[in-house]
């Protein structure tokens, strides 16, 4: 399973509609100071279920709508889209490409589309469980996560290994059924 292509309209420096189409092998994005790059990898997490707003380099969830220049009026909307090929069934839907969506109009809480339907996070997250590019797993590196997983207690550290040995989904499970 792999990244295919990652859609953003009207999200923080990206007013207009950008792709970002990763190749086969390693793709690295370079630019000067403060043009968007960072702002990709907060697509990607603010798509996959980021819920703090903050943790995106905002105040509020709603400063990720791109909020104007000087020749420029603001987003009313702003939407990011991420398409996977999932040939290999990395994901447990039985379809070659699966694209997971996200958006939000000032005012109102974010909605998510999967595959062109309106989701619910839980649906999202529950896709993602396993699979490792969940928004709390290891597939985004930022600054500072090396040394955070180094100082991390056996308990927390635990939490990645159970990812990647694909049994996250059945703790999460065993506990929703304990609280029943
Ligand atoms: P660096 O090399 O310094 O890490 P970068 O390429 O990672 O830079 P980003 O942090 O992705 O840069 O982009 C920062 C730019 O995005 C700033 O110019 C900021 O004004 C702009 N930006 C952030 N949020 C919004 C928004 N909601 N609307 C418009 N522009 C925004
Ligand atoms: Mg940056």
């Amino acid at each position: 399973m792999r990244v295919k292509k990652i859609r953003m309209v009207g999200f923080k420096s990206f007013a207009d509609e950008t792709v970002v189409s990763p190749q086969d092998g390693m793709t690295a994005i370079v630019g000067p100071n403060g043009c968007g790059k960072s702002n990709i990898v907060d697509a990607v997490r603010w798509v996959l279920g980021e819920k703090s707003g903050r943790a995106l380099r905002g105040k509020s969830m709603e400063d990720v709508i791109f909020l104007g220049a000087e020749t420029r009026k603001p987003a009313g909307m702003a939407e990011v889209e991420i398409i996977f090929d999932n040939v290999d069934r990395g994901l447990p839907l039985d379809m070659d490409e699966v694209a997971i969506g996200r958006r939000i109009y000032p005012g109102s809480p974010s909605e998510y589309i999967l595959n062109g339907k309106r989701a619910t996070r839980r649906e999202i997250d529950q896709m993602l469980m396993d699979t490792g590019i969940g928004k709390t797993a290891y597939s985004i590196m930022e600054q500072g996560r090396m040394s955070e997983i180094l100082k991390a207690s056996p308990e927390e550290r635990r939490s990645l290994f159970d990812e990647a040995a694909g049994i996250s989904r059945f703790k999460a499970e065993k506990m929703e059924t304990q609280k029943k």
